[in-house]
């Protein structure tokens, strides 16, 4: 029964379903993610702040703000004075694993925002960046940038993607690709929230 179909299948057949679905798996691994809440619009302004010895956290944070204003999008944060903020970013030692949202996991930077970061219009947002994973696996300065700056892009209404992106979800980002900064699909992701 079943040989009998495949056989009635031409011959082309099985190349041009392949390519379909190469061509479906390429466009979902390059698109952004949007995670359906947004800011009514920009600048927005944040504070940090770093408990225990501050190190090199407030230039990292800066650094990776400035990476975001960097880019060809409406996205600017600007730093301001404790309680004008609308954006909290904060390095501490929050444990491993900790809470990142309701869940305990392994986590480096956890970010939410206000009300909801998957419907209507942010009001506020927190990053937190966790010391206690980044100083027991000795991030970089650069990689630690480079978390901040995927916190960031989840304070701007992005998700996750599974391709060669900021947004990608895990250190393969940092580890496999030398990921720090946005890139094409972060900005392209970012430009269809707030065209
Ligand atoms: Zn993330």
């Amino acid at each position: 029964m079943f040989n009998r179909t495949r056989k009635l299948l031409p011959r082309g057949t099985a190349i041009v379903i392949t390519l379909g679905v190469l061509l479906l798996t390429y466009q979902i691994v390059l698109a952004y993610y949007l995670l359906g809440g947004k800011w009514s619009g920009f600048p927005q302004y944040y504070i940090r702040s770093v408990s225990g010895s501050p190190g090199s956290y407030i230039s990292i944070i800066d650094s990776a703000v400035g990476s975001w204003n960097a880019t060809p999008t409406k996205a600017r944060l600007y730093l301001t004075s404790p309680n004008q903020e609308s954006i909290q970013i904060t390095a501490a030692y929050y444990g491993s694993p900790a809470n990142c949202n309701g869940s305990m996991i392994v986590w480096s930077g956890c970010a939410y925002m206000y009300p909801n970061p998957y419907d209507g219009i942010y009001t506020y947002g927190t990053i937190k960046i966790n010391r206690t994973v980044i100083e027991a696996y000795i991030y970089s300065g650069i990689k630690t940038q480079g978390v901040v700056a995927h916190e960031i892009g989840h304070i701007l209404g992005l998700g996750h993607v599974s391709g060669q992106a900021l947004m990608y979800s895990t250190d393969q980002r940092y580890d496999w690709w030398y990921i720090y900064t946005p890139q094409a699909d972060d900005i392209n992701g970012v430009n269809a929230r707030y065209p």
